[in-house]
């Protein structure tokens, strides 16, 4: 979520007692030490490891089907084999705010995708144009996010981060592809219209 955000949550945390150890990688654990790559070690009883997930893709390798990073699908989630269609995790479609195809990883996408998949199944030929969202809780503090967008040009923050109220916008060619909010829910809501009025009207 770019710079002013990850420095905000970064704050938070640190606020509340959390040590970062940025640019530092775990080289081993031994009972209770953990050993850093910078040569310091880290008392802990308890061990989270967050290493990311990857999609499985193997059987649409085989299968033939176009793999690029998760299964490559169209705007109507059908895969580069017609009558074949992929959703959820595994499918990266092509975003109408950006052209680009996008993969998330999050569950109401793939309810939904899920959805106009098999409704083309069935013939229909709909759009998956689902504006994707998230929220993330730090202690007190929500982060409302709606669009994705995963490379832009300009940051815009209005309101104050420190003061918990604000919005950052995430522009690119002019164009706003997403949106983080703090304390202001009703913003939130009205960049997701807009994001979806954006989609509807090309
Ligand atoms: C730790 C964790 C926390 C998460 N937290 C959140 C959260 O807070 N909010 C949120 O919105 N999302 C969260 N997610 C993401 C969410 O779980 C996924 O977006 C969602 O489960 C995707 O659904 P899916 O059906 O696309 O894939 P999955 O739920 O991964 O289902 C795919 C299924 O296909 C099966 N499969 C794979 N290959 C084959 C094969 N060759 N043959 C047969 N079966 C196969 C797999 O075993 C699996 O059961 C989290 C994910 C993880 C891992």
């Amino acid at each position: 979520m770019g710079a002013e955000v990850g420095r905000f949550v970064q704050s938070i945390h640190e606020s509340h007692g959390v040590t970062f150890h940025l640019g530092e990688t775990v080289t081993s654990i031994a009972g209770r030490t953990v050993t850093l790559s910078g040569g310091g070690t880290v008392d802990a009883d308890f061990v989270v490891i967050g290493v990311g997930v990857r999609p499985a893709t193997a059987i649409a390798e085989r299968s033939g089907l176009a793999v690029d990073r998760g299964i490559t699908v169209n705007e109507f989630l059908e895969t580069s084999t017609p009558g074949i269609f992929a959703a959820g995790d595994v499918a990266r479609w092509p975003d109408p705010h950006t052209g680009e195809r996008i993969r998330v990883e999050h569950w109401v996408v793939a309810e939904r995708q899920g959805q106009v998949a098999a409704r083309n199944m069935l013939g229909r030929r709909e759009r998956f144009d689902a504006v994707p969202f998230f929220w993330s809780q730090h202690y007190d503090v929500t982060i409302r996010y709606v669009g994705h967008a995963e490379r832009w040009e300009a940051v815009t923050v209005s309101g104050s981060l420190d003061a918990h109220d604000a919005a950052v916008r995430f522009m690119r060619g002019g164009k706003t592809l997403a949106v983080a909010t703090v304390s202001r829910d009703r913003e939130n809501l009205q960049a997701e219209l807009e994001l979806e009025q954006a989609t509807a009207s090309q």
